[in-house]
């Protein structure tokens, strides 16, 4: 049965239900209204002299009163039951349109058409199911957005290295290119091409919140020197400068000893690939509330203020072809995001042109209490 007739059907059935009770009540408990009447009217006129007729008048009063009920409440009987008729049929049918409603949205929206959006009628729970709907839908949309523009990001990304290799391959081919110089840019966009992937790889684990996190009790200080060390002779070899500052004594951090270098290698790739000989690189550590601060600090060309809300964003790069041309894939900065948020903490940048950029990561202290994963 269709939705609207079931509703209908029983609101129609309760107001009826309600009509017969109404009128067998009615008459069940008129005699014990009009009696006390009926009484005082014998009483009054046998003290005009009518005594004697007082036991058949008492009958006909109260079987005129009670026909009279009767035939009043029988005659409002059919306008009342087209009442409840209209108002079943209207309650019946608002219910109808939204449930109808919902159901041709969410059929369309089965079949791919993310757009839809439901009118919001109704203040009541039924509104509010159409408003969920329609958060719904926008949330499918943006997801569906993302993909599609992801699968475009990158088949982008890889047309620049597939081209190149092309490019190699026909320069062999008609002798312009030597063997050793062709196998040498084969090699380099080969490799390009493998860390996008590896980092491609690593972002999708990263937004899916799959990886694995092995937190435990480290030393800030320690950490800083670790990534220090790896780094200290890439710097040296471009000519800036890389410090160190911790503030002593500083409490331990609840992290993972890989993840945590890893965000610092990002951020330390990204110091050294934009900053210029002769700048200088600040690893820092300090306390900052119930987390420790890190920072990694540079004298390069600084981020222009449009770009900053989108750096950490997949692909994202300021200047394109500089930034691909030194090997950056565009997710370096997702990944130490996620891995940040994944412990825990969260990070931010600050940055002005000409001066430079800083980065700026939090990890929670460890407490003794923190409880595994
Ligand atoms: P990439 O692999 O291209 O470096 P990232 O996600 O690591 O990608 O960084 C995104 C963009 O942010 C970079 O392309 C670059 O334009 C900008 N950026 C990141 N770090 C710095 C920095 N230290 N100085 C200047 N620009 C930076």
């Amino acid at each position: 049965m269709r939705l609207f007739l079931k509703l209908f059907l029983s609101h129609l059935l309760v107001a009826l239900l309600a009509l017969v009770l109404l009128l067998l009540l009615a008459e069940a408990f008129a005699p014990a209204f009009y009696r006390g009447h009926v009484e005082r009217m014998l009483h009054a006129l046998s003290m005009m002299g009518g005594g004697m007729m007082g036991e058949a008048l008492r009958r006909d009063l109260e079987e005129g009163l009670r026909s009279t009920l009767t035939a009043a409440l029988l005659a409002a009987l059919p306008l009342a039951a087209l009442g409840a008729l209209l108002t079943a049929s209207f309650a019946s049918l608002r219910l109808a349109r939204t449930a109808r409603l919902l159901a041709e949205g969410s059929r369309r929206m089965a079949e791919g058409e993310y757009g839809v959006r439901l009118p919001l009628l109704e203040r009541d729970e039924l509104g509010e199911l159409a408003l969920h709907f329609n958060r719904l839908a926008e949330a499918l949309e943006k997801v569906e957005k993302t993909r599609a523009e992801l699968i475009g990001t990158v088949a982008h990304e890889l047309r620049t290295p597939l081209a190149a290799l092309q490019g190699y391959a026909e320069g062999l081919m008609d002798g312009v290119l030597s063997k050793e110089k062709a196998a040498e840019g084969i090699l380099r966009e080969v490799k390009a091409m493998r860390r996008l992937v590896e980092d491609l790889s690593l972002v999708s684990r990263v937004e899916a919140k799959a990886v694995e996190i092995r937190p435990r009790p480290l030393d800030p200080k320690g950490l800083l020197e670790e990534a220090l060390a790896r780094f200290q002779s890439a710097f040296q070899a471009k000519g800036v400068a890389l410090s160190l500052e911790a503030q002593d004594p500083l409490p331990q951090v609840w992290a993972d000893e890989e993840r945590v270098l890893q965000v610092l290698a990002n951020l330390l790739t990204n110091a050294l690939r934009y900053t210029p000989q002769g700048g200088e690189v600040r690893l820092r550590a300090f306390r900052q509330g119930e987390a420790v601060a890190f920072q990694v600090a540079d004298t390069g060309p600084g981020i222009p203020e449009e770009h900053l809300p989108h750096i950490f964003e997949r692909f994202y790069r300021v200047d394109k072809a500089r930034s691909r041309k030194e090997g950056g894939s565009g997710v370096g900065l997702t990944v130490a995001k996620g891995l940040v948020e994944a412990m825990g903490g969260r990070i931010f940048v600050e940055s002005r042109v000409g001066e430079g950029t800083t980065f700026t990561f939090t990890l929670p202290l460890y407490t003794g209490l923190t409880l595994k994963g």
